[in-house]
């Protein structure tokens, strides 16, 4: 579903973000990327929907070339769905237009098939009664919640999560986790930031870990977890479990 082949991102010419790095996400897998903070899982993650261009190497995603591509842009990336740390939703719409928006504008749909859809979705993360209020009225947890409804009421291949729990009140995380894991478990494609290694544990197929640009380790969970072959992830993960 997503390949990358040896990509490599500079930010200025002093700074190379990205190195060399190649992976690939299959059909129904969950790949969780974990690292230290400025690793690069932001900036490898969002090369995926080419919110962010590479210098070097390929990047495709159901066998489009998002490296190369440019018209099909919009297409593409309204069906990689992506949902960040700080949920993003637009303040001055209501959940229900916040969920509308991309599938009138980017897909075509009628203004009557988006409430269908966005209905179908509130309901599906349980936020049915929140339809007609504004971002500003929910919690963190329900926003994110919002956040994930409107990546899939556009129908996504797969889905991407930049840290969608680090922003969020201890008491919130599980609900948004729930609501992945539920996915995870329909066979979502789904690559995840998170430093939640219970939800790795969990419902994770491969763990990636990145240090200084770099993909370090890319491997099955037990091994991450048993014994991961890198002294740079045995101190990261001697630190955060
Ligand atoms: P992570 O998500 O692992 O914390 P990021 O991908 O956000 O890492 O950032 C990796 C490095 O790139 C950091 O050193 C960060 O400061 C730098 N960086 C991120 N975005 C930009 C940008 N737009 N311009 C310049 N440097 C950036
Ligand atoms: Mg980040």
């Amino acid at each position: 579903m997503i390949t990358i082949e040896k990509v490599s991102k500079w930010y200025n010419p002093q700074f190379q973000v990205l190195k060399n790095c190649t992976t690939a996400v299959e059909k129904g897998e969950v790949v969780v990327v974990c690292g230290p903070s400025g690793s690069g899982k932001s900036t490898l993650i969002k090369t995926v929907n080419a919110l962010e261009p590479v210098q070097a190497g390929t990047i495709m995603v159901d066998g489009l070339n998002v490296t190369t591509m440019k018209k099909d842009l919009p297409k593409l990336r309204s069906r990689v769905g992506m949902v960040f740390q700080h949920f993003e939703l637009f303040p001055h719409l209501k959940i229900v237009e916040n969920l509308c928006l991309g599938q009138t504008i980017v897909l075509g749909r009628s203004e009557d098939a988006a409430k269908a859809k966005a209905m179908k979705m509130l309901e599906r993360v349980g936020l049915t009664a929140h339809a007609q209020k504004y971002p500003g009225q929910l919690s963190g947890g329900q926003q994110q919640r919002v956040a994930i409804a409107r990546a899939l009421v556009m129908d996504p291949i797969c889905m991407l999560f930049d840290e969608p729990t680090s922003a969020l009140d201890p008491e919130m995380i599980n609900e948004v986790l729930d609501v992945m894991v539920e996915l995870a478990k329909e066979g979502m494609t789904m690559m995840v930031v998170t430093h939640e290694m219970g939800f790795a544990k969990k419902v994770a197929n491969r763990v990636i870990f990145m240090d200084a640009g770099e993909i370090v380790e890319d491997a099955q969970k037990e091994d991450f977890f048993g014994h991961p072959r890198s002294d740079r992830a045995q101190q990261f993960l001697s630190k955060i479990l």
